[in-house]
């Protein structure tokens, strides 16, 4: 049994983030096309760093909620080759929360890549710095922050369409905050987990495609998530129990009673 744990700005609204979005928040102060593309990344690059910056005075205070927290403690419990953890989000609640080789589908703000080099590195500085350099080419022409930009690659959904094929009716999809606009439910669902009574949505706004998923829960994420991943380390539990006496039996059949 597989958990694949799937979240969307909703997870993150709860531990404050979400006012970059609203009116007079950051996103109303500049133009995307000035900051957040791959050519502004170059040809703006102080502007965009200015953005990115003014993004992580923004998460500064934010603290992972019971719902980072129910997730980092699923992982723990079950380890992380059961339990992936997938996010949009840019932020890094779910790694403050504990959770580990979280996907970034749309990057992060932790740290840096230069595009010529294709090579990353943290961000060791409380703020992004426009004079970078990249450790491998030396130059800072090409470094931006490690965020996904409007029509730049996103490798990371390669790693989501090898996770959404190898997902069976046996295993766990929760998709968390997310209202499904930039990733469809085309790319999380197959034949087996769609309509699975182990498909569950977790968003308040109770948003389409809702038909896709077995359960829908029309709370808040932190209210939701927890009594979910409760609920999915008990049965790992039975099945883990139920399976260690299936061995023990096979075990304890001398040969030749059968
Ligand atoms: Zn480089």
């Amino acid at each position: 049994m597989k958990i694949v744990i799937f979240s969307g700005a909703g997870v993150s609204k709860e531990s404050g983030i979400d006012t970059y979005r609203d009116e007079g928040g950051i996103w109303e102060r500049y133009d995307q096309n000035k900051v957040c593309t791959l050519p502004a990344a170059f040809d703006h690059r102080q502007e965009s760093f200015k953005f990115f910056n003014e993004c992580l005075a923004h998460f500064k205070d934010a603290k992972p909620n019971a719902a980072h927290l129910a997730a980092a403690a699923l992982q723990e419990k079950l380890g992380k080759d059961v339990v992936t953890i997938i996010t949009q989000n840019v932020d890094m609640l779910f790694e403050q929360a504990g959770c580990e080789e979280v996907v970034h589908l749309h990057g992060h703000l932790d740290g840096y890549l230069c595009h010529d080099c294709n090579v990353k590195w943290p961000r060791e500085e409380e703020e992004f710095d426009p004079e970078e350099k990249c450790p491998d080419c030396g130059d800072s022409a090409r470094v931006k922050c490690d965020a996904v930009m409007f029509g730049e690659n996103a490798p990371e959904y390669a790693r989501l369409y090898n996770i959404k094929e190898s997902l069976t009716k046996d295993d766990y999809l929760v998709c968390i905050g997310t209202s499904f606009q930039v990733v469809g439910a085309e790319m999380l669902f197959n034949h087996d987990t769609f309509q699975s009574p182990k498909s569950i949505n977790i968003n308040p706004d109770g948003l389409n495609p809702s038909m896709a998923f077995g359960i829908n829960l029309a709370v808040p994420a932190a209210e939701g998530f927890p009594g979910v991943a409760e609920q999915i380390a008990n049965e790992a539990e039975r099945n883990l129990t139920a399976s260690t006496q299936t061995r023990s039996r096979q075990a304890n059949r001398s040969p030749g009673m059968g």
